[in-house]
């Protein structure tokens, strides 16, 4: 075959855009599989977003994810939605299929991808804090990976409400907005705790979510979405308890593998993923908790 220089392109549209470590694990695994593609992260304002979208047409993208604050504004800009977007609202990842722009959303498969291996779903009681645009996704997805009932916590009750009205609306799963009073309570019959808020999120690094932490027990597996750090607070009180803990580095990895095999069709190294991960986050024992659920 004869040689050339035309990479296929994919990248990120958000602001702030200069943390964002996507790239490194994504080029890692297109050179992984001698895949000629390239990942640009764009930092991008919201009033700059249609013409970047216009700019990933013109250039013939194959696709691109968008981040804070872009995943519900970007819809207006594309095509057509995949079944999850849908329901969800928000697109984290835009494919192109034969030059039309498909919004997707691969989060919430990330997280139930990454926590799959520490519990069997189906059936199972959830307590989610959080009712934001990754807590839509967490929640839609469980709810379609079969548990039983999803409780919502959440600071703002409209908010906590529709997105449990979203879940009775559109799967078979129960769900309630709780609100989230001081010192909440987790219920004993709860399988699994998961943080979808941003509280803990760099520089914030020490706070705490509002829970009562005697009612965190060891039989409940503990979930953070937040991956910087990957060691939060509640990562930290739920391991004193004896709990089996998920930080949001495997969500991460996961949400980004799902991307990587819409747009180029090729199942990705999750190792070469992690690996390039640990590499640019400074995290130094690649196999440690960081980058696994841990076990009881
Ligand atoms: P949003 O801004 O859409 O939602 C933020 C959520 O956090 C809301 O529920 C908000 O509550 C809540 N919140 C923020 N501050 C406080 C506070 N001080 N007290 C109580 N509640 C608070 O953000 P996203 O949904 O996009 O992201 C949420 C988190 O998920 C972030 O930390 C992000 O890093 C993480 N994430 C991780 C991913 C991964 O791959 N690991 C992927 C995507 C997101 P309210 O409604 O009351 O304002």
């Amino acid at each position: 075959m004869s040689k050339h220089f035309l990479s296929e392109l994919t990248g990120s549209f958000a602001t702030p855009a200069l943390e964002n470590p996507t790239g490194v694990m994504m080029e890692a695994a297109y050179r992984d599989l001698g895949l000629d593609w390239r990942y640009i992260n764009c930092e991008i304002q919201p009033d700059d977003l249609e013409n970047a979208v216009l700019g990933a047409r013109a250039m013939n993208w194959r696709g691109f994810n968008c981040s804070i604050p872009h995943k519900v504004s970007v819809i207006a800009h594309l095509d057509d939605l995949g079944e999850s977007a849908r329901i969800i609202g928000a697109v984290n990842t835009v494919v192109n299929r034969d030059g039309k722009l498909i919004g997707e959303n691969t989060d919430g498969r990330g997280f139930v991808e990454s926590v799959k291996s520490s519990l069997e779903l189906i059936n199972k009681r959830v307590v989610l804090f959080g009712a934001g645009g990754a807590a839509r996704a967490v929640a839609v997805e469980l709810a379609l990976a079969g548990v039983a009932h999803i409780t919502i916590v959440n600071r703002n009750q409209e908010r906590g409400e529709e997105l449990a009205k979203l879940v009775t609306d559109n799967t078979s799963a129960g769900a309630e907005y709780h609100a989230w009073t001081k010192q909440y309570q987790i219920p004993d019959e709860t399988d699994l705790v998961i943080n979808v808020t941003s509280i803990g999120l760099f520089p914030n690094v020490d706070a705490e979510l509002d829970i009562n932490t005697e009612s965190i027990k060891s039989s409940m597996v503990v979930a953070d979405g937040i991956f910087n750090p990957p060691e939060t607070r509640l990562i930290q009180t739920a391991k004193t308890k004896g709990c089996t803990t998920v930080n949001g580095l495997g969500m991460l990895v996961q949400q980004g593998a799902i991307a990587f095999e819409y747009w180029t069709g090729k199942t990705p190294s999750i190792k070469v993923m992690k690996a390039a991960l640990s590499d640019a986050l400074d995290i130094t024992d690649l196999d440690s908790t960081d980058l696994e659920s841990t076990e009881k």
